[in-house]
């Protein structure tokens, strides 16, 4: 039974349970249920990945149908939900593919509800916690987890590249940030290439957030976000919202 995520309250989060073995379903979905949280379940990888964006997943490694590490890769990609690895394979190799994959925690069956809940508990308050990551710089709101960018409260639509730029300038701001170091870090950890490229991404950035003196040219330097109290460009309309 699948419970609708819109009109069951989700005080606590929304977990997906998926897990092939229908006994430890019922048993994980209804002391999960009991502690509070909207539950759902699934059986299959195929369902876990079409299911709407939970807040947690517990994954089984082992089901019918795709390999749990996959699914795991699968969902790391296309959404942010906390996964917790639950499995009988006890093997460290198993774990530390999970992990890089992209889970958050695991466990090891047989394990307890309360060791369950508290697992849970602690990778919420860790998405939580990257969820405040939300830079506000003068007209300028970054937000480095959901990857949303306003200027003065309209959204701005960024490729990645230009919003890696941004993110380099925006999580010091203020501060100048090299040619050298904005090419390391939003391109590649070597970057020999020519730097014309940077020229043309941050001339497209630049348009894009509609104030030209928002981002500076330290000539010689790099960049650096402008000083929010010394506007250099025109004076801003109100707020849309
Ligand atoms: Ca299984």
């Amino acid at each position: 039974m699948v419970p609708s995520v819109d009109t069951v309250s989700a005080r606590l989060g929304r977990v997906l349970v998926v897990e092939d073995d229908p006994g430890i379903a019922t048993m994980l979905v209804r002391g999960l249920t009991r502690a509070g949280y909207e539950t759902g379940s699934v059986t299959t990888g195929k369902a876990a990945l079409e299911w709407p964006v939970p807040d947690v997943v517990l994954l089984d490694l082992g089901l019918p149908d795709i390999d749990g590490i996959e699914v795991c890769r699968r969902l790391r990609e296309s959404c942010d939900a906390a996964i917790i690895v639950v499995t009988a394979r006890g093997e460290e190799s198993d774990r530390v593919l999970a992990l890089d994959e992209g889970a958050d925690d695991y466990l090891i069956k047989p394990f307890g509800l309360n060791e369950l809940l508290a697992r849970i508990r602690a990778v919420t308050r860790r998405s939580h916690h990257q969820a405040s990551q939300v830079i506000h710089h003068g007209v300028l709101t970054v937000d480095l987890r959901t990857r949303k960018v306003s200027v003065n409260g309209n959204n701005v639509a960024l490729t990645p590249k230009e919003f890696a730029i941004l993110e380099c300038l925006a999580s010091d701001p203020g501060r100048t940030v090299s040619r050298q170091e904005v090419l390391e870090r939003a391109w590649d950890e070597h970057w020999y290439g020519p730097t014309k490229v940077l020229d043309v991404h941050m001339a497209a950035l630049r348009r894009k957030l509609g104030r030209p003196g928002l981002i500076e040219t330290v000539y010689g330097h790099g960049f650096r976000l402008a000083d929010p109290k010394d506007p250099k460009d025109p004076k801003d309309p109100e707020p849309t919202r």
